[in-house]
Formats: structure tokens, C-alpha cells, sequence
């Protein structure tokens, strides 16, 4: 019995490893976006995190097909255990840096740089283990909501569980629920609003901890109360932690406190600085904001405005 659970435990934990890894992607892209042909250097070494998770790109250009290049000649430092916001209109090519630094492809020129390594020499298990994303749309499994959170830490705790959801400010939601954290949710469960799956999707990173961590219009769903509240809880926890976090934001509120907000135009940076340094020089961000801050509806409520109109 012994020599037989062995293995069974091994290959479950195996199993476990590769529904995470496979549940990181997914949450990412969809499937047909990822690049199979990327492959790993003969002897990879983890990736080391001996300088807190600086990311950088070195004249990065990057095109899906050859004749568009998408991001041109683009350098950017994300310096370690900072908030960092990359800003810019639909298109320009934010998601697609979150693709490159994940490995899904591989840049044309320049290369990309986390804590000094190049990415293409370290081993893609340990890369993609150190980024936690929230992206747009997280999909579901189809099993509980204890079950869809606990997949950032299949060994977590049902207090841990339930200390992350309450950080994610869906605690209250879930409490009412009348099965509450056993209700089940995906495509065979419980239809839950775009807003509860970016709360879920947040707790579940919560959970999972990785040093760096993106946010990929990851609040987009919320109303500005909801998305304001469950910012604050985000911020404490990244202070706390000296974690190094990228969002990728339209509503400019929502990272106008970053230490770097960057702004991304025709696949290079056209501005980069603190929102007071952008608003003081003028230009795309300072136009951008007061487009932002200045619009009301009939009623004098705040108008959504998207960095797009
Ligand atoms: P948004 O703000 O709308 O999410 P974005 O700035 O994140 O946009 P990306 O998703 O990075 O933009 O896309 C940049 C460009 O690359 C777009 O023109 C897009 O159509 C194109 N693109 C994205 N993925 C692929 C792909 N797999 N194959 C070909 N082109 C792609």
C-alpha cells in the first residue's frame, strides 16, 4: 500500500502543478494564443528573485506577424516593489507585454530582463509561477466557490480562504449566498456577474502570493464605489508585501497613485512619469485626465470614460 500511494502522491501533486500552470494560462489567453513553439534552454535555472522582481525591457520589438511590428524598439523599467500603471489606447499593445514577460512568445529584438536574467535562460515553470495575473475575463471551474478561490493555494486553509475573500471584498456576497462558500459556480453552477469573478479572481491571487503581480483592467467590472474600496484593500496588501505590481488600467483613478504610470502609444512609451510629474509637462496623460476627471452626466453623476473616447 505504501509503495503504491507514493507514486500516486507524487503524480497528484504533479497533477495539481499542471492544472495550476494550465489554470494561469487560461486565465491569461485563450488557448489559441499561446505559442507552443517556445521552448525552454537545454538546463534552465529556476528563475532567482535576489533583487525583489525588477522587470525590464531592452529595445523590445515584438510584431505577431512580421510585416506589424506591434511594440517598436520599447524600453521600460519596472523597478522591484513598485506600483507600476501602464496606460494607453485599445490596441497599443499592454496585454501584449503581460504576453511576452509570460513567455507565450518571444521578442524579435531586444530582450526582457527579470532581476538581471534574461527570460529565455530560465526554466518556464519557475517564470510563470513568480506572476499572478488578474486578467479581463476569468473563467470559472465548474465546483464551488471555496473551491474556485482555493485554487491559488490548493493547500491553503479554509480561514485563509475565506481572509483572502474578505481582502477581495466578496466575503459579504458569498455569505449571502444560501449555500454560501459551497455554492456552486461555472458554466453548470451559479451564474455570478462579471464584478464577483474579478473579486474571486483577485482572492484567488491573494492566495497564490507570487512576487509579481498584474492587473490587467482587472476592476473594469465594478462600480467606482465597489472598484475604490477593493483598491485601497489591493494597495494595502501590496505595501505590506513590497510586492511588484503592473496595472493595466483605462480608468485613470484607478492608478493615478502609481510610483510610475506609463504610457504606451504605437508600440513605444510616449510619456512616463508620477501623475503629478504627467499632469505638470502636459500632453496624452494630462489631456486623458481632465477628459477623465471633467465629464458628468444629466444627473452630475461621474460619467465612465474610457481612454478610448
Ligand atoms: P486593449 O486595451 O484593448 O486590451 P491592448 O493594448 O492590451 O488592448 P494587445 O492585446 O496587446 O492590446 O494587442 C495589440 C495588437 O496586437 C492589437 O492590434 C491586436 O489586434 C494584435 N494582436 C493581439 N493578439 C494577437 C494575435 N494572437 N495575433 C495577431 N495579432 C494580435
Amino acid at each position: 500500500v505504501f509503495q503504491l500511494s507514493l507514486p500516486l502522491n507524487f503524480l497528484g501533486s504533479v497533477y495539481r502543478e499542471l492544472r495550476q500552470s494550465l489554470l494561469d494560462m487560461e486565465t491569461l489567453f485563450n488557448l489559441q494564443k499561446v505559442n507552443v513553439a517556445i521552448k525552454e534552454v537545454p538546463n534552465a535555472k529556476p528563475l532567482q528573485l535576489t533583487k525583489g522582481g525588477e522587470i525590464k525591457f531592452e529595445n523590445v520589438t515584438f510584431g505577431y506577424h512580421a510585416d506589424r511590428p506591434i511594440l517598436q524598439n520599447l524600453s521600460l523599467t519596472i523597478p522591484a516593489g513598485k506600483k507600476i500603471a501602464i496606460v494607453g489606447p485599445s490596441g497599443c499593445g499592454k496585454s501584449t507585454i503581460l504576453r511576452l514577460l509570460f513567455r507565450f512568445y518571444d521578442v524579435q529584438e531586444g530582450r526582457i530582463l527579470i532581476d538581471n536574467q534574461d527570460i529565455r535562460e530560465v526554466s518556464l515553470e519557475s517564470l510563470r509561477k513568480a506572476i499572478g495575473v488578474v486578467p479581463q475575463d476569468t473563467p470559472l471551474f465548474n465546483d464551488s466557490i471555496e473551491h474556485n478561490i482555493r485554487y491559488g493555494d490548493m493547500s491553503a486553509p479554509p480561514e485563509k480562504v475565506l481572509a483572502a475573500a474578505q481582502r477581495a471584498k466578496i466575503h459579504d456576497i458569498v455569505s449571502a449566498f444560501p449555500e454560501g462558500y459551497k455554492t456552486m459556480v461555472g458554466e453548470r453552477g451559479m451564474m455570478i456577474s462579471g464584478g464577483e469573478k474579478q473579486r474571486l479572481a483577485v482572492s484567488r491571487l491573494i492566495l497564490k502570493d507570487p512576487p509579481l503581480l498584474f492587473f490587467d483592467e482587472a476592476t473594469s467590472a465594478l462600480d467606482t464605489h465597489t472598484e475604490q474600496a477593493l483598491m485601497a484593500n489591493i494597495n494595502s496588501i501590496l505595501k505590506e508585501k513590497a510586492r511588484t505590481s503592473v496595472f493595466v488600467a483605462h480608468r485613470l483613478r484607478t492608478i493615478y497613485d502609481s510610483d510610475k504610470i506609463i504610457v504606451l502609444k504605437e508600440g513605444h512609451v510616449a510619456q512616463s512619469g508620477t501623475h503629478r510629474e504627467l499632469i505638470d509637462t502636459g500632453g496624452v496623460y494630462s489631456e486623458l485626465w481632465s477628459a477623465q476627471e471633467t465629464l458628468f452626466d444629466e444627473e452630475g453623476q461621474e460619467r465612465e470614460v474610457s481612454i478610448e473616447d
